[in-house]
């Protein structure tokens, strides 16, 4: 008898999560068997790092959506390590053996913290974020005058700053770079980012890295810098980025490089397996290079094009990138891919706020990046973001002078 094979997702994330409600609302009446590594059903992750800290929102606030709905939609929620895909058989294997047969299957398997390599770094003191339960370890340490060294000035580095700033902890960033975000922003933003947190008290270290982390007999933690420095906490959390959790794809001979590779369609090099979110290597929409976002709009986007195409449909991904940042009352946004540009026209908007515009070689808008007050730039960097994804061409005067309304050049 013929048996009807399942949609298999692999990842109950962000984009594990939205392709299993796609999948029902485009019409699949076949079984869906979403499996995750984790005990929690889906959720948003972006609140980890902020009102979860601060106590503004609780687990629940940060599902992806009610439970019933996951129930009503007759999505099995399998908790489970996928150990392997039988590509010939089309099946996943789950650590223990027992195997599920798919009819597509979706990669959306997100990343691992990445680690670094020096002495200590595997110890259990250090804390990393990047789930639910990663985050309850870490709110319950952020008391009003709790030592808290942060390793990474990268987004997820400088929200937890924030956020401990707000709960009164004393906060020590280390970056080993001369600049906060790297290349995720230009220099004139990063430097912005960087005296906002000094403004509220963070110990911003730039150019200073760990060489070694253990412990003072105390029961504190101690973190060792290149420069001979000790610095003494009762929490230190590493945030230095994730590596895409490609390890399956790898292992089933599917095509690699900085993530698992998809076409435009997220079909990778099998015709049957699909991948998404921050695990996906994907033709970017305005260059067609490689690119792989770690981003809340990839994963929800990307979700509902890689259902479209599980089921035989031929969507692919247009949408522009886009992510935000939430720090203190600040907002940091990014849209488009400013990476392209070749010129750079910044808008001074008074209150410390700034967006800077990245034009390509005949002037049309490739990316946005803006950061200052929320109220002073939310309402304005989404008409940035609308720009780009017009791909405006306006006079560069235009986009420099404030007094030029941005809704006229949309
Ligand atoms: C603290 C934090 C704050 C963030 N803030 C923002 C923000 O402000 N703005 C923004 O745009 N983005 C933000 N992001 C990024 C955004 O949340 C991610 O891009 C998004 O969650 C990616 O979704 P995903 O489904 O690809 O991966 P994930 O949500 O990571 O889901 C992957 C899931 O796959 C599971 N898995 C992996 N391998 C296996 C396996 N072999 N077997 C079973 N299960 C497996 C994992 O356990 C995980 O649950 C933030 C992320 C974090 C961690």
């Amino acid at each position: 008898m013929h048996q009807i094979r399942a949609m298999v997702i692999v990842g109950a994330g962000h984009a594990g999560g939205r392709a299993g409600q796609a999948l029902r609302e485009l019409g699949w009446k076949g079984p869906i068997v979403m499996i995750g590594a984790e005990t929690h059903l889906p959720y948003e992750r972006p609140p980890l790092s902020k009102g979860l800290l601060t106590g503004a929102q609780d687990a629940v606030s940060c599902a992806l959506r009610p439970a019933a709905d996951h129930d009503r939609d007759l999505i099995t929620h399998c908790v489970a390590w996928v150990d392997r895909i039988d590509t010939r058989r089309r099946e996943v294997v789950l650590d223990g053996g027992r195997r599920i047969a798919y009819e597509a299957l979706l990669l959306a398997t997100g990343g691992h913290l990445r680690r670094l390599s020096v002495p200590g770094a595997g110890g259990a003191g250090l804390l990393g974020l990047r789930t639910l339960d990663d985050a309850a370890s870490l709110q319950p340490r952020l008391t009003p005058g709790a030592r808290l060294v942060i390793v990474g000035g990268g987004f997820i580095g400088l929200e937890v700053a924030a956020s401990a700033r707000q709960r009164g902890c004393e906060v020590t960033l280390i970056e080993g770079a001369a600049s906060l975000l790297g290349r995720a922003v230009p220099p004139a933003i990063g430097a912005r980012v960087l005296a906002l947190h000094r403004a509220h008290g963070v110990d911003v270290r730039l150019q200073a890295s760990p060489t070694a982390f253990g412990t003072d007999g105390q029961g504190h933690q101690t973190v060792q810098l290149a420069d001979g420095s000790v610095l003494t906490a009762d929490t230190v959390v590493v945030g230095v980025g994730i590596v895409p959790a490609t390890e399956l794809a790898e292992a089933a001979g599917l095509a690699v490089a900085r993530g698992i590779r998809v076409d435009a369609g997220l079909r990778t090099s099998d015709a049957h397996v699909f991948a998404a979110g921050d695990v996906a290597e994907f033709p970017s929409p305005l260059s067609g290079e490689p690119i792989r976002q770690e981003t809340w709009h990839n994963a929800e986007t990307q979700a509902r094009v890689a259902a479209a195409n599980m089921l035989g449909g031929h969507e692919t991904c247009s949408q522009l990138p886009w992510f935000w940042s939430d720090q203190y009352d600040h907002q940091l946004q990014v849209s488009g891919e400013p990476a392209l540009g070749v010129r750079r026209v910044s808008r001074l908007l008074g209150d410390e706020a700034q967006i800077d515009f990245h034009l390509d070689g005949d002037g049309r808008l490739v990316g946005a990046s803006g950061f200052g007050p929320t109220t002073v730039v939310a309402r304005e960097l989404k008409l940035a973001r609308l720009l780009v994804e017009r791909r405006r061409q306006p006079a560069a005067e235009a986009l420099a002078d404030p007094g030029v309304k941005l809704k006229s050049l949309a």
